[in-house]
This record gives structure tokens, sequence and C-alpha cells, in this order.
């Protein structure tokens, strides 16, 4: 039986963060293990609500008062097994995600700090990999069908796991030269140290999942002999078009990325350094997107802003600016705009932005300005209002607001326009929908036979997204290739977050 008043004894209690110098020279996550006492101390606050809105909050259904209350008793093992139930990779969420669920944990609708939902599934995980590591679950009987899964990244890894455990035979197609997608070269080490990416791996192979990396299909291995060889596919390519403003003067300038550039560019450095080290400044090869030494400018608010921001200090910048079109949003949950249990529009302080830098709101570039080399020197900024007419973004700069920030280098981390236009594409007859995703079937079907999940399927999403549609994905292909009993689907195509509207 939970206990009703836990939440009343105990306030809401993350364990501290390392300490901002100590973290900023080196690339390991900010957050040290928690310990099992405050993890149990902090299990103990949920009360089993009889409608857990924490559920609606998760496209997983993680169940999350099930394993809250395992945890409070010391039963961890029933615990991970609970996790796993719904999630193919705990450790990945528990580190990463936004947590929807603790913005839709009834504790909110009280007043009261949510239950630190994401921190429990991390230690779970984590405990669970101490005791006894990831124990693979190979399939006991093979069902002689075949799928291919194009893209490593939480999608196709979640769906692939899926569908080797029901006995088909797995193989996944990596353009890059390593497994994981955003997770392995986009999201820093400060965030998820890819030990973690790399134990799931070992998994996955011990329960029979093929990986072949450096094939990138569409151009070294055609749609027709993927369909050949293969009874189904799945397209779980992501949503990696990074939007630009080509129209903004001075951006041909050196010194102007794409901010994607800069965080593979820094995770493959920290990669090839192995084992946490601090960085050297520029990658092997000379690529200079290196922030050490100089102003940096982020333009952005985002996930991909924040991490440039800690990559940047990590990486040794002089100073860091993040630009943010839209005006400083409030630091409290504003129900009339976006009511418990929705996902609300507030301040959203990542851990990068404690270690530094200065955050500018509601401006706009007017143009990367020239040091007279072709290298940029400064941006010209403008404040902004920002209205939505008929649906469509109207950005007014006010008169005589300009001004400029130095930068020697200016990271554009302005969101992803969909699905890459690329060869794969025209082989397997789809075609990007305005907003650059693929289209799918209520069957998780673009085309007869092929499949597609994942933020390719979505737009650029969530963590938690990708899996729960790789799980759904793998769900509808183990259907069609007649396989004995039903997958869980967490999601079907049309599913959305949350929303008052
Ligand atoms: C910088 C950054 C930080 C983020 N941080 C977070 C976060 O903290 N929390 C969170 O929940 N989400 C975060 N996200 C979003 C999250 O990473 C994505 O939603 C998620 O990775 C999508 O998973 P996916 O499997 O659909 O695609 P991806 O992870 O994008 O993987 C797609 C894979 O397909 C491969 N591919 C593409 N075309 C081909 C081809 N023709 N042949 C072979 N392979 C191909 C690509 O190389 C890539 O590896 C972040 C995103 C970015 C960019
Ligand atoms: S909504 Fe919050 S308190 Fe209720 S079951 Fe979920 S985590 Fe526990």
């Amino acid at each position: 039986m939970p206990d009703p008043n836990g939440f009343l004894r105990y306030d809401r209690r993350l364990p501290a963060r390392r300490p901002v110098p100590v973290r900023i020279s080196d690339w390991r996550e900010v957050y040290p293990p928690a310990g099992e006492e405050l993890i149990r101390e902090q299990a103990t606050r949920c009360m089993d609500c009889g409608i857990p809105f924490c559920h609606d909050g998760c496209p997983l259904g993680n169940r999350i008062p099930d394993w809250n209350d395992l945890v409070r008793t010391g039963n961890w093992d029933a615990a991970v097994d609970s996790l796993h139930a719904t999630n193919n990779f705990p450790e990945f969420t528990g580190r990463l995600c936004p947590a929807p669920c603790e913005a839709a944990c009834v504790l909110g609708l009280g007043g009261q700090q949510p239950v630190t939902i994401k921190q429990v599934e991390v230690e779970i995980a984590d405990a669970a990999v101490a005791r006894d590591g990831l124990r693979p679950r190979p399939a006991s009987v093979s069902t002689g069908r075949s799928v291919a899964v194009v893209g490593s990244g939480p999608a196709g890894l979640a769906a692939a796991q899926q569908l080797a455990r029901a006995g088909h035979t797995v193989t996944v197609y990596e353009r890059d030269d390593a497994i994981g997608g955003l997770l392995r070269y986009g999201i820093p080490d400060f965030k998820l140290e890819k030990q973690h990416i790399d134990k799931r791996l070992a998994q996955l192979t011990a329960e029979g999942v093929r990986f072949r990396t450096g094939v990138e299909v569409g151009v070294d291995v055609t749609a027709e002999q993927l369909r050949a060889e293969h009874d189904a596919v799945l397209l779980a390519c992501g949503a990696l078009q990074g939007r630009d403003t080509p129209e903004t003067p001075g951006r041909a300038l050196r010194g102007v990325h794409q901010a994607m550039a800069h965080l593979v560019a820094a995770n493959r450095v920290v990669a090839a350094a192995g084992d946490g080290k601090p960085a050297p400044a520029t990658l092997p090869d000379g690529t200079p997107i290196d922030a050490a030494g100089k102003h940096v400018v982020i333009i952005g608010g985002g996930d991909t802003a924040a991490d440039c921001l800690g990559v940047a200090h990590r990486q040794g910048a002089a100073g860091v600016h993040q630009l943010d079109l839209y005006p400083e949003p409030p630091a409290e949950r504003d129900a009339a705009r976006d009511p418990w249990p929705t996902w609300p529009w507030v301040l959203r302080n990542y851990p990068a932005h404690e270690e530094g830098g200065e955050r500018v709101f509601a401006v706009a570039v007017q143009e990367f300005v020239d040091d007279g080399t072709g290298q940029v020197r400064a941006v010209r900024i403008a404040e902004v209002t920002v209205e939505k007419v008929d649906g469509r973004r109207i950005v007014t700069a006010l008169p005589g607001s300009e001004r400029e920030i130095p930068a020697d280098l200016v990271l554009l981390a302005i969101g992803f326009e969909g699905t890459e236009e690329q060869p794969l594409l025209a082989q397997f007859g789809v075609t990007r929908n305005g907003r650059g995703a693929i289209d799918s079937r209520p069957d998780w079907q673009a085309t007869d036979g092929v499949f597609v999940a994942g933020d390719m399927h979505r737009g650029a999403s969530l963590i938690v997204w990708a899996i729960a549609e790789g799980r759904a994905a793998a769900a509808a292909i183990h259907t069609y290739l007649g396989g004995v009993g039903d997958l869980p689907a967490p999601v079907d195509p049309a599913r959305q977050p949350l929303a008052a509207r």
C-alpha cells in the first residue's frame, strides 16, 4: 500500500549537480548517482493516484506508480521489470526526457512539486545494470522472417529490439560510423555518456540484432535490394534537415554554422579522446568549429541551443550569448494558457545555463557582420515582437533597437525542417509532407511493406516519442509478418501530446 502522505513528509529533492567549475573541465554527466536513500524517499512522495495522470503525460504509458512503490519498498528487480515492460531504454529517457509525466503529475494540481519520476526511472535502470548487467532476452524460436531497419536512433533501436525478441531476423542499417542516431553524435556526453548506448548495443547484439554501419540506404544499397533481401522495411531516418536563415545578410561568412555541425564535431572529438577526457581544441582533420577563446552567439532557445552552450563552455569559450526570438517565459505555469496536466510554456533552465552565458530574449538577428576578411565579427540584433496572424508568424523589429553583439562563432539552433531530402525517399516511393515528415497509414505503413517511425514520421520531437513510435511500428510489422500474438503498441500514428485545445 503506497504512502498517501509521503509528499507531505518529504519535499521534492534531486541529487546535487556536480559543481560547475569541475564539470565544465570534463565531459562527464552533470548528475552524479542519487543514492538509494534519496530515491526511496522521493518514490515515497508518489501517492499512487486512482487516476494517475502521469500515465497520460507519457507516450510510453510507463507504469509510474507501480515502480515508484516497488522502489519505495526496495523491490528493485521487480521495479526494473515493470519499467522494461513499457520502455526499452529507460537509461536514455531517465537522463534525457523533459518528463511530460512530471508536468502531468497530480501533485502539481494541488500546488505541490511533482514526483521526481525521471530521477527514479534512471536510478532503477542504472541499478539493474550495476547488479547484473543488461541480460539479453533472445527469442526462443525464429519466425524465419526478416526486417530491415534504416536508421539507428532510439526509434530504430526500439523497433529492432522488439522485433528480434519476437523471433524476427533484424538488420539495422546506419550511414554513420557508429550506432545511436542523435544519441551518439548529437547529444553531448555531459547529458548522456556513450557507455550507456554501448551497453544496450551489446544486449541487442546478443539478442541477434545485426548492425551494418557506414551504409547509406539509397546510395550504398538500394531500396530495391533491401526489399528483395527483407520481408519488411522500417524507415527511422530522423528529422535532420536543419532550419537555416539564408536570407539574413552575412549568412555565408566564415564562422556561421549550423548547430549540428558544432555538436557532431564536438561529440566526435570526445569519442576520439575516450574516457571523458577534455577534448583538444580542434578535430584531428583541423575542422575549426571549436569555441575555444571565441565569442560565441547561439541562435535558438531549445535543447539543441542548450547543448551548444554546454559544449562552448567546455571548449573554453571567451563568452556566450544565447538569443531567443520569443519573450522570456514565466517561471511558473500560466494555468489560463496551459492548464494542468498539459506541458506548460515556462522558462526552462537547463544545467548548461547554470554554467554561464547570457540569455537575450525577444530579439532577432538582422545581419551577420563581416570583419572585412569574410569572417563574422558580430551579429546585429533588434528587439522584436512576434505574433501569429492566420497561422503565420509575423516578426516585427522595433525601430531604433538595433545593437551589435561580438561574435567569432555563430551557431544556428533554430529547429529542424523534417527528414532530409535524400535518394532513399524516391526509391521507396515516399514523399515529404508540408512539415517535411513522412505520413503513414494507421498501421504505420508509408507504402506497402515499408513502415515509418520516430522523427521521420512525426517531425523533430523527443526520445520518448521515438521509442514509443518504434515499439508501435514494431507491433504493426509483427502483425504484417503474421507473427503470433500481439506486441505492445503504446501509440497510434495520429497520437499527439496532451493539449488543452
Ligand atoms: C542536439 C539535440 C539534442 C536533443 N536533446 C534531446 C533531449 O535532451 N531529450 C529528448 O527527449 N530529445 C532530445 N532531442 C531529440 C531526440 O534526439 C530525437 O527526437 C530522437 O533522437 C529521434 O530519434 P529517431 O530514431 O527518430 O532519429 P535519429 O536519432 O535522428 O536517428 C536517425 C538515424 O538515421 C540515420 N539515417 C538517415 N538516413 C539514413 C540512410 N539513408 N541510411 C542509413 N541511415 C540513415 C541517421 O544517420 C541517424 O543516425 C535532441 C535533438 C537534438 C538535435
Ligand atoms: S500522478 Fe504523480 S503522484 Fe500520482 S501516481 Fe503519477 S507520479 Fe504518483
